[in-house]
């Protein structure tokens, strides 16, 4: 889905980037407010973003080792069949 088309883009877009002071996530240096946490004007806000990012990170490791065991249980059955 979206996960591999995203770090693919972001290996070709070599900008260098700077981490926010805000958010915590990193932006291309020549941007003078970091694109994701601009529109974000109070600080519950702000801390409703950090945990939506914490969250998707965890979302995608998780994804991760889903695939890994999916990648081990068609190896083991490729294994067992042929
Ligand atoms: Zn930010």
């Amino acid at each position: 889905m979206s996960i591999g088309g995203l770090s693919a883009r972001a290996s070709l877009n070599q900008k260098p980037t700077k981490p926010c002071e805000r958010c915590g996530l990193r932006y291309p240096i020549d941007e003078h407010a970091c694109p994701h946490c601009k529109d974000i004007k109070t600080e519950a806000d702000l801390a409703l973003f950090k945990e939506h990012i914490e969250s998707q990170k965890e979302a995608g490791s998780n994804m991760g080792s889903i695939f890994f065991v999916v990648a081990l249980i068609l190896g083991v059955l490729l294994y067992f069949l042929f």
